[in-house]
């Protein structure tokens, strides 16, 4: 039986950096990655998929994810180099989703054709906010005008399942404001919106803007915008099925971002480029590996000729460590945890080690307990990473966060 899991293709080019971004990203300018700097990206992805397709065999895979970075400046011509050098090493399925993420001012027509053409059929449109003073101040290179062009664009080249990247909490914000930002992108009428809310990491340009922090709504400020985003997207006919993301009810059509489920079910995941993250179960060995390639272009071309791919940041997860990294996930997503499946996979039955905290979690309404299954409520998303730890999860949380 061949390896199954799903693809990742991390893009390293964006035009600019972002004031807030801790992604690995480098700032290639307005016209995109230099020819050498391309060939040297798309010349190593080929020799790792080598590698991985030697190592792995032909992966049958549910679902491909182009993310980055910013995958729509790759340019068509890349694109379809590597999607082609992606179906030869490995069977992706014939009704795999495949997804890209865009941002609008590289999302030209041209390059949405070719990707439709290419088989790409779900774009996540990078907007994060439709109002432009924001869009300045968090060092986007777009304008809201561009965002509902580069929407119009899409749906014109024939995708039918666009998502939208938003982010609330931003310096100056209101819930108000927030929530007539997501009103006007209903408008567009996506298929899924993926909500964020800010965080500011050490090291970004944002953290170092006195300014702009101290403009930053508080945390019931935060926790408002939460609420009454989700309320408002669930009025609207949209799933809220993880913490951050929501999919339109579509009847007979299951509009959830495949990819991201699939990590989030603990799935294997093959993934290549710079910054790509790796889990893959090996046969005949208990423990999944994980391994996380080099955040620098440089170094991961250089490892990836060396013949080393996959080799760095390796570790073995135990099946402990994967049951706990399940639950954390598990509860963060509406399809919420098997308390059954959590005890045969860890050997710890939370209903009894953690009794009492169940009790009181769904006395409170921060979780329901439907059966053996618990699942967060709205008002339990807000606060999961206090029931995670509650649970005795620091180090995930920790690690996730
Ligand atoms: S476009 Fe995305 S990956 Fe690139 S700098 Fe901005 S936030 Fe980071």
């Amino acid at each position: 039986m061949s390896t199954r899991a799903t693809l990742y293709v991390h893009a390293p080019f964006c035009r600019a950096k972002c004031q807030y971004c801790a992604f690995y990203s480098l700032a290639a300018g307005p016209s995109g990655p230099q020819p050498h700097s391309l060939s040297r990206y798309l010349d190593a992805l080929d020799a790792e998929m080598d590698r991985q397709a030697e190592r792995y065999g032909p992966v049958s895979a549910p679902s491909l994810f182009f993310g980055g970075g910013t995958p729509s400046l790759l340019g068509g011509e890349a694109l379809a180099r590597v999607m082609v050098g992606l179906r030869r090493r490995f069977d992706l399925a014939p009704d795999a989703e495949i997804t890209l993420e865009a941002n609008p001012d590289s999302a030209s027509p041209s390059f949405l054709r070719t990707a439709r053409e290419l088989g790409v059929n779900r774009l996540s449109l990078g907007v994060q906010s439709l109002d432009d003073a924001a869009l300045k101040t968090l060092g986007r290179t777009h304008d809201a005008a561009q965002a509902r062009l580069a929407f119009a664009h899409a749906r014109a080249a024939g995708f039918a399942n666009i998502g939208l990247d938003l982010i609330f909490g931003l310096p100056g914000q209101s819930a108000a404001a927030w929530l007539d930002t997501l009103r006007q992108a209903l408008a567009l009428e996506p298929e899924h919106l993926s909500c964020y809310g800010l965080t500011v990491e050490p090291g970004t340009p944002l953290a170092e803007n006195a300014d702009a922090l101290a403009a930053c709504p508080d945390e019931d400020s935060q926790a408002e915008m939460f609420l009454r985003g989700s309320e408002l997207l669930a009025a609207a006919g949209f799933e809220h099925y993880e913490i951050s993301n929501f999919a339109r009810v579509s009847a007979g059509q299951d509009l959830r971002c495949r990819h991201n489920v699939s990590c989030w079910r603990g799935e294997d995941v093959l993934g290549f480029g710079p910054a790509a993250v790796s889990t893959m179960t090996e046969s005949g060995f208990a423990p999944a590996l994980r391994w996380a390639n080099p955040q620098s272009l440089e170094e991961w071309v250089e490892l990836v000729h060396s013949g080393q791919s996959g080799q760095a940041g390796r570790e073995a997860l135990s099946p402990e460590v994967r049951a706990r990294e399940g639950l954390m996930l598990a509860l963060r997503s509406a399809e919420g945890l098997s308390l059954d499946a959590y005890a045969r996979s860890a050997g710890r039955e939370l209903r009894e080690t953690h009794a009492g905290l169940l009790v009181q979690l769904s006395a409170v309404g921060l979780a329901t307990l439907d059966g053996e299954r618990l699942r967060l409520t709205r008002a339990g998303m807000l606060v999961s990473n206090s029931v995670i730890r509650a649970l005795g999860f620091e180090d995930e949380i920790n690690n996730y966060s």
